[in-house]
């Protein structure tokens, strides 16, 4: 009987183990998907920092930017959550955060179902343990049960999409998720100046979302110069700000507010993980202006804080945690309609599934010396 290879983590600081687990048996709602390519995702990393905030089942299988191919499929599994037919060879992505449709949240305030009480979450909170142990996407293949994980949602991808491109379609949809939210609340209107602060991943991401939904100039403040601003600038930022450069709070609001201009920027995003960014980001902004924070996705640590600088500026801020499951057909939308407008695959820096591909995915995208890791187990599904 055939081995499916998945890797698995100890807890924070553990080096990955790759473990060997039988091929499932596909029945019912079931569905086994061979990735094509997983990214390593910010908070993948926070998790392994042991950042995350809540406890989680160690050990377990990190990974949940994925896209892949249906290789096995249950009879009674026949449309994607977007009720598009599938079939064995489709195109997939999974979510991490899957919402019960049942909860309070849930059923209450669906545009915030990203608060759901009691959602599946792929790459986190199922354990290894759990049979048939294929719960992330750091491994050959993924599981999913309708019937055992009733909240599970999978989404077709075009036939045409690479899976890598495919890969992205999930961080990118956490940045316009927020843009979307500040777009109903008049705080971002076409033509905007719009600063991100982050050159990581969702950074990069979400300069290109700004540029679809309709920003004027866009402004990315972060470090590496090489790969990543560089890149930021690729993907269609007017101008950089390298915080290697501009070293102090002070130095970078003078900054910006020299290349913005005027009385400030329309609206700013933080994309970075770091807790000072809030303070720094919001005097980036005119008066009135819009902050969307949702970098601050795991928890790092509190920082001191004037509230009275929000209030003396009159200004909206925003948190904004993820996406819900309606948002992510957007993702997938975006990527494919400005397939050819940016060099989505300059992102990503390539690695086997391999004790030592995994190791160096992480420690390559701690050390940013990459902008997104992606993880490919099978090299002939590379350029699918
Ligand atoms: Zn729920």
């Amino acid at each position: 009987m055939a081995q499916i290879r998945v890797a698995t983590f100890d807890g924070p600081g553990a080096d990955p183990v790759i473990r060997q687990v039988p091929w499932p048996k596909v029945l019912g709602k079931a569905a086994l998907i061979q990735i094509g390519a997983c990214g390593v995702w910010g908070t993948d990393l926070h998790i392994l920092k042991g950042h995350w905030p809540k406890p989680l089942p160690w050990p377990f299988t990190l990974g949940h930017e994925m896209a892949g191919v249906i290789v096995e499929i249950g009879p009674d599994l026949k449309t994607d959550w977007m009720d598009k037919p599938i079939t064995v060879g489709s195109k997939i992505m999974i979510p991490p955060f899957m919402p019960c449709g049942e909860c309070y949240y849930c059923k209450h305030y669906p545009e915030h179902s990203n608060r759901c009480q009691t959602p599946v979450y792929y790459g986190r909170y199922l354990g290894f343990d759990k049979p048939p142990h294929l719960w992330g996407g750091w491994a050959e293949y993924v599981y999913v049960d309708l019937d055992m994980l009733p909240g599970t949602k999978v989404y077709k991808l075009p036939d045409t999409m690479p899976l890598r491109l495919g890969a992205l379609s999930e961080p990118i949809t956490s940045t316009i998720r927020g843009f979307a939210r500040a777009q109903r609340m008049g705080g971002f209107k076409w033509g905007d100046t719009v600063v991100i602060q982050g050159s990581g991943p969702i950074g990069i991401l979400a300069i290109a979302s700004a540029r679809e939904m309709g920003a004027g100039r866009v402004l990315c403040i972060g470090a590496p110069e090489t790969p990543r601003l560089e890149l930021a600038r690729k993907f269609g930022a007017d101008a950089t700000v390298n915080i290697e450069e501009y070293r102090t709070p002070e130095a970078r609001i003078q900054r910006v507010r020299e290349i913005v201009g005027g009385y400030g920027a329309d609206l700013v995003m933080d994309c970075t993980g770091h807790p000072t960014a809030g303070p720094e980001g919001i005097e980036f902004l005119r008066d009135s202006g819009f902050y969307i924070e949702m970098g601050q996705f795991t928890d790092a640590g509190a920082i001191e804080t004037n509230w009275h600088r929000f209030v003396a500026k009159d200004i909206t801020i925003m948190g904004s945690w993820a996406f819900t499951e309606n948002d992510l057909a957007l993702g997938v939308q975006m990527l494919d309609q400005a397939r050819a407008k940016y060099p989505w695959f300059d992102m990503q820096a390539i690695y086997p599934f391999n004790d030592d591909g995994v190791k160096s995915a992480v420690a390559d995208a701690m050390a940013m010396r990459t902008v997104k890791s992606t993880i490919v187990p099978f090299p002939e599904l590379l350029e699918a």
